[in-house]
């Protein structure tokens, strides 16, 4: 059923009888084609573009939850392009060409808005570093603008940009970035997928998998063994572990990232800010809540909460940057598992293991990577060749030396 202004006329007339559910619950088959484990944005989106642009509709999402239950769900929803390096800028691109029609694309008001999205600089060697990024981004065809602390005050006048240790001096923005609605991300694809004949497996967990000699040819889960021609794994936080039962030791490591929501305010922010000086971002949700977050907690974890004193560091980082902040009320904070690369990029390849598949490594920025990630992941599966502008996310990277180390930090998770 298409969504329209129509249908929701008539629906509204007629008691709301008419909705469908927006996907089915089918019984797992025997075997498909392709199987995707974890139904969170990636994994959705990779079925959605297997079947779309592919042709390859008999794949199922097997999700041991419910989907977008993972970090789909817990993100601050920020969406950007503002890369330095070849290896990640063609790909952030082209998923923030995808996300810019892909409201139509699905039929579904994934409420992305590209409000702007602002990193402040609070030094001159900062500067230059940002005008670095900005005029790689321009030569990438990518839009950005350094702006003084003048062109900042403009846009946020209530920002602290006399700081004694962090003066404001300007940021470098990106008006096309913004942000979208992260469940709403979910659903779309999963309806898109579900109509293209995608089965989607809820509370299905993959405990292994088959195999024949090397090959991997299905998964075990919580509902009986499925056979597959190719698996593809999309667990963000969980690769290391899913991996593990395939025999892979992976470089990944899983690290909780905290996100947290005030309570509902008039609007204030109506873009993306970044402090420069610590690691803090905010933004404003259309409910009206302050959405902000910084660093990981820093250790090792599968919990999906986090500890107080990452919780006084992003207090600590917003009390610098915005002083009002401290007037306002929290009200909700969750953790998620980041899968931490050693280098702070995505992995988009084959396994040593024939017929096994890796989607991982998206550390903080795997939201905004959504519809590209599906994209070059569908590509890889279809093809067994990596799409143009995903070609450096390999996984031998760690071992050739050809790394993608955005901030030159080496293989310190915390530091990217
Ligand atoms: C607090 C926080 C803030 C963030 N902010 C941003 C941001 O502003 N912008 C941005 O770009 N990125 C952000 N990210 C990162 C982004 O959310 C992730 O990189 C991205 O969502 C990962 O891809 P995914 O959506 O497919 O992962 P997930 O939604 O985690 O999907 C993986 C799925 O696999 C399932 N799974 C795991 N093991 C199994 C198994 N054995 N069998 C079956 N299923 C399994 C899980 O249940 C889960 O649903 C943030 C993350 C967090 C936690």
């Amino acid at each position: 059923m298409r969504y329209s202004v129509l249908s929701l006329l008539l629906n509204g007339l007629t008691g709301q009888r008419g909705w469908r559910p927006a996907w089915r619950e089918p019984n797992p088959k025997p075997a498909y084609d392709v199987i995707i484990v974890g139904g969170g944005g990636h994994g959705l989106a990779t079925a959605y573009y297997l079947a779309r642009q592919h042709g390859i509709r008999n794949v199922a999402v097997i999700e041991k939850g419910y989907i977008g239950s993972g970090n789909a769900g817990r993100n601050t929803t920020i969406i950007r392009s503002n890369y330095l390096l070849p290896g990640n800028e063609p790909f952030y691109e082209w998923s923030m060409k995808l996300w810019e029609g892909l409201e139509q694309e699905l039929n579904y008001n994934a409420m992305v808005s590209q409000r702007g999205v602002l990193n402040l600089y609070h030094s001159d060697a900062q500067r230059d570093a940002y005008a670095r990024r900005g005029n790689a981004m321009r030569l990438h065809g990518v839009d950005s603008e350094l702006l003084d602390a003048e062109g900042v005050r403009a846009m946020y006048p209530f920002l602290d940009f006399a700081n004694a240790r962090f003066p404001i001096r300007g940021g470098l923005l990106q008006r096309r970035g913004g942000t979208a609605r992260h469940d709403a991300v979910v659903w779309g694809y999963a309806r898109a997928a579900d109509a293209l004949g995608v089965d989607i497996l809820q509370n299905c967990e993959v405990t292994g998998f088959l195999s024949e000699g090397d090959a991997i040819t299905g998964v075990e889960t919580t509902r009986g063994p499925v056979r597959a021609k190719k698996v593809g794994l999309a667990v963000a936080g969980s690769t290391s572990r899913v991996a593990g039962k395939a025999g892979l030791r992976l470089p990944i490591e899983s690290h909780v990232l905290q996100a947290f929501v005030s309570e509902g305010l008039k609007p204030l922010i109506d873009g993306v800010v970044t402090f420069g000086a610590g690691h803090f971002y905010i933004s404003q949700s259309d409910k009206g809540g302050l959405v902000f977050g910084g660093d990981i907690d820093g250790y090792n974890s599968y919990a999906q909460r986090g500890n107080l004193p990452v919780i006084e560091d992003v207090c600590e980082g917003g009390m610098a940057l915005m002083p009002r902040l401290g007037r306002v009320r929290l009200l909700r904070h969750w953790g998620g598992i980041m899968d931490m690369s050693m280098d702070g990029s995505p992995i988009i390849d084959r396994t040593p293991r024939p017929g096994l598949y890796l989607n991982a490594g998206w550390c903080y920025g795997g939201f905004k990577a959504t519809p590209a990630s599906g994209w070059c992941f569908a590509h890889l599966l279809a093809r067994d060749e990596a799409h143009e502008t995903a070609r450096a996310m390999r996984l031998d990277r760690f071992r050739t030396g050809h790394l993608i180390d955005e901030k030159g930090v080496g293989a310190q998770p915390n530091l990217h």
